[in-house]
């Protein structure tokens, strides 16, 4: 049963349009999404774009086009509006400045003079004396003359939140009871010198002013937590928030050397995956196992039933690896799930420029449709699709040396004047029928059907590699296909 209370869930995912998205925030949004349906409550999507110096219009259409991909849909949020709109915080601002003001104005955060370099000085020295390094509170009590002083000298003050002098608990969805001593949370910054809001503030504002009941986020944001939830206190004894939500941070997502993903590793970059042709619900499946999973150890299943199973108490706290190895292989489970039509629609980009090196009038939709299912059991991501069948399009198969060598060994030109014949004679309604020829090919020559068969291949589509060969050659087709043993006799005479 649920562990979650009765209240309507209202959940959130507030990403900064900074860079590509990565794959650490589309595992964030799927766990809220996931959540969200499981409850029947609302997601909502906030923008977190009040870093102007970091945030890009371009990043922010691509994150939106990317949520489409992949499938996710919100109650609230950019394109479809609601009752807390606008949901970018830059067209927030004005709310930001009211509350802090409020804040201040009933003494729960304050102005802090202090200088970089004097702070850095006190923090060296609380160190050197092994106290406490966070900031001291210098700033919490100056009387009208300090203040005055210090505008005298031309400071322009931050506004810093001031934390109550006692220990935080809460309950983590995820990880259970934490406790941060006050000594470890200290007074923090809130408004830039320059009157920005600080992400310190901006996000747990919002979050009390769209009402948000649970925020599900990374696990590096968990040190915010006390001071969000202590701020939030502050929020509902001014009357703007009505209550703290619970917090379940997520496990951190390591890649490559157990070191953790970051955004920079080109393999957390969600475009590449996107680019390589994995399926939106492939990706999301795997994407779900990185710190959940699905009770009798499943591990390819749809979205649906990830819905209708979730419940982040199940969430495992330890941090979870990224294997790409088993996401490519649960991502070729999904595309063996699809129906061939919406196999060979979704397959389309890989078919034509930039990705496909034939000319488009020598693609040819009937051989199209014949070799696609023979294709959609092999591929472990769609744009191998364009290798897999290039040899229908292209006038002559592609020169892979590497296949070239390997393939075509003393006593192989042989091999291919017998096959050709053999061949030649075959009923070409039948792939068994090109089968029997190779094999006899092969038996004349005293070669196995693998051996006999690798010659063959590589003459008439390049490479050792690829599709079942006698259905290849069928639909090749017999001119093409001895036309192709001829050029590579020759080739080998040569
Ligand atoms: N904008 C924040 C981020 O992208 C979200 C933090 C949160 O979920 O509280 O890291
Ligand atoms: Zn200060």
């Amino acid at each position: 049963m649920s562990s979650v209370a009765s209240a309507p869930v209202r959940v959130r995912f507030c990403p900064s349009p900074t860079g590509n998205p990565h794959v650490g925030l589309v595992r964030t949004a799927l766990f809220n999404w996931a959540f969200a349906k499981h409850h029947q409550g609302t997601l909502v999507f906030r923008i977190e774009d009040t870093d102007a110096a970091r945030d890009s219009e371009e990043s922010y259409d691509q994150l939106l086009d990317s949520l489409r991909w992949l499938g996710f849909d919100w109650d609230e949020g950019p394109e479809v509006g609601g009752p807390h709109a606008p949901y970018r915080q830059s067209q927030r601002m004005d709310i930001y400045k009211d509350v802090a003001q409020k804040l201040q104005d009933a003494g729960r955060a304050y102005h802090c003079y202090c200088s970089t370099e004097e702070l850095d000085a006190r923090r060296d020295a609380a160190r050197a004396a092994g106290k406490p390094s966070g900031y001291d509170g210098h700033c919490r009590d100056l009387s009208a003359e300090q203040v005055d002083a210090y505008k005298a000298e031309g400071r322009t003050p931050i506004v810093r939140f001031r934390m109550p002098d006692e220990t935080i608990t809460f309950i983590d969805l995820v990880r259970g009871e934490l406790t941060f001593t006050a000594e470890n949370v200290p007074d923090y910054g809130i408004v830039r010198a320059n009157g920005a809001p600080l992400y310190t503030l901006v996000n747990p504002v919002d979050d009390a002013l769209m009402e948000i009941t649970h925020v599900l986020r990374g696990e590096d944001l968990l040190s915010s937590t006390p001071r969000q939830i202590a701020l939030y206190k502050a929020l509902i004894d001014l009357g703007i928030a009505k209550e703290i939500p619970s917090f379940g941070h997520l496990p951190y997502v390591m890649g490559e050397g157990n070191k953790k993903l970051s955004k920079r590793d080109p393999e957390s970059s969600l475009n590449l995956y996107r680019e390589r042709g994995f399926l939106p619900e492939g990706l999301l499946n795997y994407l779900s196992l990185l710190g959940w999973s699905l009770s009798g150890d499943r591990d390819v299943f749809s979205m649906d039933e990830m819905v209708a199973a979730f419940e982040i108490s199940d969430v495992n706290p330890n941090p979870a690896r990224f294997d790409l190895k088993k996401c490519e292989a649960i991502n070729a489970d999904h595309i063996r799930l699809l129906d061939v039509k919406d196999f060979t629609e979704r397959c389309a980009p890989w078919l034509k420029a930039p990705f496909a090196p034939w000319a488009p009038e020598d693609f040819d939709e009937a051989k199209w449709q014949a070799v696609a299912p023979h294709a959609q059991t092999r591929l472990k991501v769609l744009s191998e699709i364009t290798d897999n069948v290039d040899f229908l399009f292209l006038a002559e198969p592609v020169e892979d040396k590497v296949s070239w060598t390997k393939a075509m060994k003393e006593g192989s030109d042989a091999l291919l004047r017998t096959a050709r014949e053999r061949l030649e004679s075959a009923d070409w309604t039948s792939p068994e029928s090109l089968k029997e020829a190779v094999l006899a090919a092969g038996e004349t020559h005293g070669l196995k059907l693998g051996k006999a068969q690798a010659p063959v291949r590589v003459a008439v589509t390049g490479r050792t590699i690829g599709l079942p060969l006698f259905e290849s050659l069928e639909i090749l087709g017999k001119e093409k296909t001895l036309a192709r043993i001829d050029a590579a006799l020759a080739k080998l005479a040569a």
